[in-house]
């Protein structure tokens, strides 16, 4: 590990309102849930915060409930809660689906649903099943909370609305009508980055989120509305491969982006 571990502090609360007063009152101070992300930095000696809040004691926020028709997910629940609870599995099998593609199973064990969204990496695998699902993510300061609908999220390439006083507590999501479907293609099967990732939503509304293809998960207002207005799949896929804009990178070409996500809008209507 080449960061020296000694020189770093770890603030450890036992309740989300000592976590709050301490983000305002010692911030700034870095998250920490189950820290796959932050360790792989840590590790390189790339992260440049020496201050930390361990989120791990906060047992709240470690809850999957239901509030009348809405699932409220903890931002501490990780993958493998999100596979294994019945609310999940029954309001968004396509938040499941995406959890099971997150890495191998520790991972999936240590890793949360606040942790992938506020890495805010365009390839997060959660964040396009909570975009068409129209998630909302529920932030928390000593001062209250606020609700920020998941597409107002990211406000660009890993940045977000999150002050830094803040914490992602839950995320909500009311009913998703229609079938859901959710796809990620990497180099292989398990155990990879995706190259693009799409989650969709088949119901009286058409709904298409992607990642991997530019700077944030992104939905795709145009795509939808032509499945939506009966256009063919031929003619929606065309709209889609005008509608975005991938980029060659280290992990695919924007060509082959572009050819999979349409690839992925016909699966997707076909199945
Ligand atoms: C081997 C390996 C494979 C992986 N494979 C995948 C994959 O296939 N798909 C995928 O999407 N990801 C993958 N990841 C990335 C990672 O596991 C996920 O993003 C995971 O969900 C992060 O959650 P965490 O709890 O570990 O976050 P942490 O590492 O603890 O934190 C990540 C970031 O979120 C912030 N944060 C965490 N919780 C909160 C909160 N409640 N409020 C505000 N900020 C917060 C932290 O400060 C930090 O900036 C992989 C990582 C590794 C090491």
């Amino acid at each position: 590990m080449r960061t020296a571990i000694g020189t770093l502090e770890l603030l450890e609360p036992k309740t989300l309102g000592t976590a709050l007063k301490l983000l305002r009152t010692k911030g700034p101070l870095t998250p920490l849930a189950g820290c796959t992300d932050l360790y792989v930095a840590l590790n390189a000696g790339t992260l440049p915060t020496r201050h930390y809040l361990d989120l791990s004691q906060l047992g709240p926020l470690k809850r999957i409930r239901m509030e009348g028709e809405t699932l409220v997910i903890g931002a501490m629940a990780t993958h493998t809660d999100l596979i294994r609870s019945k609310h999940v599995r029954r309001m968004v099998p396509m938040l499941v689906a995406a959890a099971r593609e997150v890495g191998g199973l520790q991972i999936q064990n240590r890793g949360t649903l606040g942790g992938n969204i506020a890495n805010a990496s365009p390839a997060g695998d959660t964040l396009p099943a909570l975009a068409a699902a129209d998630a909302v993510v529920v932030l928390e300061n000593v001062d209250g909370q606020r609700k920020v609908p998941f597409s107002d999220f990211y406000t660009g390439y890993r940045k977000t609305v999150m002050a830094p006083d803040e914490l992602i507590v839950a995320i909500e999501i009311a009913p998703v009508e229609g079938r859901q479907w959710f796809r990620k293609v990497g180099t292989r099967a398990a155990q990879a980055i995706s190259k693009v990732v799409m989650a969709a939503v088949r119901g009286r509304a058409v709904r298409v989120a992607l990642g991997s293809v530019a700077a944030t998960t992104i939905r795709l207002p145009k795509t939808e509305a032509a499945l939506a207005g009966g256009a063919s799949i031929a003619d929606a896929q065309r709209v889609l491969m005008n509608e975005i804009h991938p980029i060659d990178d280290v992990r695919s070409t924007a060509a082959y982006r572009l050819q999979v996500a349409a690839n992925l809008l016909g699966q997707f209507w076909a199945e």
